[in-house]
């Protein structure tokens, strides 16, 4: 139990990561405070490897090279376009790491069958259907673009809803999110065998 709480706790530090990440992206959020925000909420991360910590440390090294290269005269003065490319496309890759994270802790505190998606198997942030398997979120899938709770509220629905995707040659409904080494068989054998 105790165990359980402390994976909870990074799951929790996780979504902040990428709750300030995704707001830095969408010009929200300063990158000073991005920079403050970033690296001490991944020196709280406790259930984390240290080969995959370090990766997410680098990555936040080179923000801050960028965010130190920015000031002039002691003074804090835009990106160059350059640097702000080095920055979204660490951040990027940040989120990739943290979401892969994520769904494994998760997947060590929770049935993995509950998250999944039944309609393609990509493992969701939150359960799809609840910890009852009753309770629908109403959450979109980025990849098969299902809503929990409509489209696949029973089986005949939810495998006419995969065969209509799968035939339109399975795209992403977020394609961002799509990862780079995707591979379709493999997540779909996610899918729980009743909703198969
Ligand atoms: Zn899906």
């Amino acid at each position: 139990m105790e165990q359980k709480n402390k994976i909870k706790k990074d799951i929790y530090i996780m979504e902040a990561i990428l709750l300030r990440s995704k707001t830095y992206l969408s010009h929200e959020l300063p990158l000073p405070s991005l920079v403050i925000y970033l690296e001490s909420f991944f020196r709280q991360l406790k259930n984390v490897d240290d080969t995959w910590l370090d990766k997410c440390m680098k990555l936040c090294l080179d923000i801050e090279v960028c965010y130190a290269m920015s000031f002039v005269d002691d003074e804090y003065k835009d990106l160059s376009k350059e640097d702000t490319q080095i920055v979204e496309d660490a951040l990027h890759e940040i989120n990739t790491l943290v979401e892969k994270k994520m769904q494994e802790l998760r997947a060590e505190i929770s049935t993995p069958d509950k998250l999944a998606c039944r309609v393609c198997g990509k493992l969701q942030g939150d359960l799809p259907w609840g910890e009852d398997g009753k309770t629908p979120t109403f959450d979109v899938c980025y990849c098969c673009g299902v809503q929990f709770g409509y489209e696949d509220c029973d089986v005949e629905s939810l495998r006419k809803f995969r065969q209509a995707w799968l035939e339109q040659g399975a795209n992403w409904f977020v394609p961002k999110e799509k990862p780079k080494n995707w591979v379709l068989e493999e997540q779909m054998k996610n899918i729980p065998e009743s909703y198969r």
